[in-house]
């Protein structure tokens, strides 16, 4: 089998909900890179990547301008060398952030090629544990509503079946982040997992003296405090709670999460398949984090089909975030969430192509 043509799409896909905010940054829309190869046994396959901020041009020049070239007339079976090839295709310009985003884009193109080859879902290629995945929730705990608005939005989906949710910290005064969660955990009760997401806003100081008020209101963990280069000062802050530290999901490497766990940084791992190198890098992290005791439990906001097939074929992963629900249609066959629970993917293939109208629609590029 040889690949015959790469196709690109950069598009910009906006949220149906209203405008959301988190400490960093005010979401309105969701900017993707699809990736397409053609090959020329009539198999295709679809990679993508994602990002709510802006600059996605500068993965799609990546893969046009240097992957592309490369791909055309290898065998897609063979993609593990394909790869290495394309990482050094660029590493002066970046290991990783952009390269590594456009690098995942076309891994999982490979990925899906390979599961149509096999005629079989991610999930069960890899060989289940399990044959549901719990979910929790993210949608209800923006950073912008009120508090008023934040227990309706919380408690609504406490009653949708979701038993652990989460919500955004990170306001200029930590003292209304400590308001705003006692407020939510009265109105959801003790025996709802209750999650708090800074985005890496605090600094050490403030993380210390927070973190240990907040485990006054028994939160299950405490997600990207602090910048995530600073791995000592997490390892400083884990060494000073008992409230469990999760980060992941502006982490780029296997290098990088080797290190926070063994300098005891990290708790609760949220390793991002498409933050890493895609799919097998992903798997190294969680074995890894597995040999440590430590918990995976993936960040995603728009890929829940990808990271929900991975949970149910690795032990150690408890459940997986769901949020962004507005945009959940741009799939094709998008995956379910009923009673807290994903509902997994038949089809064979990786499943995740966006539609044909929003490939069609919301093409910039
Ligand atoms: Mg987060």
């Amino acid at each position: 089998m040889k690949i015959t043509n790469v196709e690109t799409y950069l598009l910009d896909i906006p949220l149906k909900q209203r405008a959301i905010t988190d400490s960093q940054t005010r979401l309105e829309s969701v900017e993707f890179v699809a990736v397409r190869l053609d090959t020329d046994e009539g198999i295709n396959g679809w990679g993508f990547n994602w990002n709510y901020t802006k600059g996605t041009r500068a993965v799609q020049a990546i893969i046009d301008d240097t992957y592309a070239p490369k791909l055309i007339g290898k065998d897609p079976l063979m993609y593990k060398t394909v790869l290495r090839e394309l990482h050094y295709t660029n590493h002066f310009i970046g290991q990783v952030g952009i390269t590594r985003v456009a690098l995942c884009a076309v891994e999982l193109a490979f990925w899906d090629i390979k599961l149509k080859v096999a005629n079989l879902p991610l999930w069960k290629y890899l060989g289940p544990m399990k044959d549901k995945v719990k979910a929790y929730n993210t949608d209800g705990g923006w950073l912008q509503v009120t508090t008023d608005e934040l227990i309706k939005d919380m408690t609504a989906l406490v009653e949708r079946g979701y038993d652990a949710v989460k919500m955004k910290l990170g306001l200029p005064d930590p003292r209304e982040d400590f308001k705003r969660v006692k407020a939510v955990r009265k109105a959801i009760g003790d025996d709802i997992k209750l999650m708090v997401d800074v985005n890496t806003v605090w600094d050490l100081k403030t993380s210390k003296v927070w973190g240990r008020k907040l485990e006054e209101l028994d939160v299950y963990w405490l997600e990207e405090p602090m910048n995530p280069f600073d791995k000592k000062a997490h390892a400083e802050l884990a060494q000073s709670l008992d409230l469990p530290i999760a980060i992941g999901e502006t982490i780029y490497t296997k290098y990088d999460f080797r290190d926070y766990i063994e300098m005891g940084a990290v708790d609760i791992v949220q390793a991002d398949a498409t933050k890493l190198s895609g799919i097998d890098e992903w798997l190294d992290v969680a074995a890894l984090a597995r040999c440590y005791n430590l918990e995976v439990i993936p960040h995603t906001n728009v890929q829940q089909k990808l990271h929900a097939q991975l949970a149910a074929a690795t032990p150690n992963v408890p459940m997986v975030e769901h949020c962004y629900e507005s945009i959940a249609d741009i799939w094709e066959d998008p995956i379910k969430v009923v009673n807290g629970y994903y509902t997994l993917p038949d089809e064979p293939g990786l499943g995740c192509k966006l539609t044909d109208k929003v490939l069609t629609e919301y093409r910039i590029g």
